[in-house]
């Protein structure tokens, strides 16, 4: 029996140009990171594929349908994808589940995040105004908002259905067309959705969905001249790469890329929810996530019984089968994946850290078939180790006690990245202090993690540039247009001279 309801992703056919079939490169075969059994072979795009996909995207966009249908008939088209996506809530959950290894109680959270941003970027499209500028003469101004074209939209791997909804959501919105390429390892949830914004009336060739290579598909779509913007999720390196051809475009980019983000408990923090607070940071997901707080600074005259509530947490943590709802950590993504993550704790360990848990993969269990690794905490090495500045993107957390605030604060920005951080504290005065000279785009306070779509998300330094999420997020999908109505009966004055 197929572990999933294969209705959602026909034949492994890929969207291309508004066609369901076969890509021209060769198939991928889809596995289950908790056990590597088989999902289906889902088809890939080449590089002739993902210019054709650009074609007929730009083809479809300048035929005008969706670029110039009124606002609120858009939105409908939107909440109807919100609708179609809540009715199959628990089937895109299980594919999820399937494609990435999330446990289930983390990929429903996700479905209805997807859901709920296509609602959000609906009513911000129906009630967004555009604006009459102040007036400085016998003329009237007007600031418009017009869609910019095909958007590449490249997301990566860990939590595909929202990050795909998050770049289509206001893409669309905006009056775009969409060439969406999901990461290679996780194709299957983007095929669902497009076939979803198909049935939901969303004109056909306005969103193409190209699995496969990254390198090969994501490079042709950023270089092509009918590519208007590339909204990019995804590693800092690449996100480079392409920061450099959209120079050379002079194409507007968002990039939302990778993190090291620190958290810091002070000695007055209420120790429950910080201890509680700190695993959720950086082992949920599997430490999956840009935004895992990685670097923990606790301060000196707790650090000892803080660590040690940490680990006891830590080991009691429910690593396994992630299909239980009882699971709060599943595997990581591959074995690849794995193998680098083993590669940083040995560089910690080089570098003078001690293992305080963790540091293996479980064994003696049928998680030996997956690509399971322990929650795993370090301690006894200084910022400016590498396993301190570099991203990891797994289920590492590096301790170091503290002092006092501003040598922490010091520390806390001493990185490339500034995505996120967490404070814990009770006294309100220090946390809005600490909270503003932190150089992140995200800072929680007294929680950690916690998302909401209608409030702007975006990185700093080497995290990225642009925002998405947000009312204001639907603008970085659109191009503002001045208007300039004259009103004055005589000829301009220049003309008379
Ligand atoms: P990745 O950069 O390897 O890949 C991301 C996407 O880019 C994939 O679809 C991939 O196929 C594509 N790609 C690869 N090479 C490309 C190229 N040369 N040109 C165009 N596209 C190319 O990242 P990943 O391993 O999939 O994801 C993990 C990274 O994503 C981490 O660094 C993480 O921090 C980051 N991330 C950031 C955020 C955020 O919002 N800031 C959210 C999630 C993940």
């Amino acid at each position: 029996m197929t572990p999933f309801d294969t209705s959602l992703v026909p034949n492994g056919d890929i969207l291309i140009g508004g066609e369901w079939r076969q890509g021209r490169a060769a198939p991928f075969a889809s596995l289950y990171p908790a056990d590597q059994s088989l999902n289906m072979e889902v088809s890939t795009a080449s590089a002739e594929d993902a210019a054709e996909a650009v074609e007929k995207a730009h083809a479809a966009w300048k035929q005008g349908e969706w670029a110039t249908m009124k606002p609120h008939l858009r939105a409908l088209v939107l909440y109807r994808i919100a609708d179609l996506i809540m009715q199959r809530h628990e089937a895109l959950a299980q594919l999820q589940r399937r494609d990435n290894g999330k446990p289930i109680k983390e990929t429903r959270v996700l479905v209805a995040s997807a859901a709920n941003t296509f609602r959000y970027f609906a009513a911000c499209l129906e009630t967004m105004d555009e604006e009459v500028t102040p007036s400085r003469g016998d003329y009237l101004t007007m600031s418009v908002y017009e869609p910019i074209g095909v958007i590449a939209a490249i997301t990566p791997w860990n939590s595909p259905i929202a990050s795909d909804a998050q770049k289509l959501a206001p893409a669309l919105a905006a009056g775009n067309a969409v060439v969406l390429k999901p990461a290679e390892v996780t194709p299957l949830v983007s095929l669902a959705l497009a076939r979803i914004c198909e049935e939901a009336g969303v004109p056909k060739g306005i969103v193409s969905v190209l699995p496969g290579k990254g390198s090969v598909i994501g490079d042709v779509l950023v270089r092509h001249p009918l590519v208007r913007k590339v909204s990019f999720t995804g590693g800092t390196e690449v996100g480079r790469g392409i920061a450099r051809i959209a120079a050379d475009k002079l194409m507007p980019v968002s990039l939302e890329l990778g993190g090291k983000s620190p958290t810091m408990v002070f000695e007055d923090a209420d120790i429950d929810h910080a201890v509680n607070g700190v695993l959720y940071g950086i082992f949920s997901s599997s430490g999956e996530a840009c935004i895992a707080g990685s670097r923990l600074f606790v301060q000196r005259s707790i650090y000892d019984t803080f660590m040690k509530r940490l680990v006891e947490g830590a080991r009691k943590l429910r690593v396994g089968d992630p299909s239980s709802e009882n699971t709060q950590m599943g595997p990581l993504i591959t074995a690849k994946h794995r193998e680098s993550v083993e590669r940083y704790v040995a560089i910690g360990l080089e570098e003078g850290g001690r293992l305080l848990c963790g540091g293996e993969r479980p064994v003696g269990d049928q998680r030996e078939h997956g690509f399971f690794y322990q929650p795993t905490i370090l301690e006894g090495l200084k910022n400016s180790a590498r396993i301190c500045q570099e991203e990891i993107f797994g289920p590492v957390l590096v301790a170091m006690p503290f002092d006092d605030e501003a040598a922490l604060i010091e520390e806390a920005n001493d990185s490339v990245f500034g995505l996120a951080a967490g404070i814990w504290t009770r006294d309100y005065k220090r946390a809005w202090r600490v909270a503003r000279k932190l150089e992140a785009g995200t800072v929680w306070i007294n929680t950690y993690k916690l998302f909401s779509i209608s409030t702007p998300f975006s990185g700093w330094k080497e995290s990225g540039m642009g925002r998405e999420k947000g009312r204001l997020g639907i603008r970085e999908y659109m191009q503002q247009k001045s208007l300039y109505w004259g009103l004055n009966d005589a000829p301009l004055p220049w003309a008379n001279a």
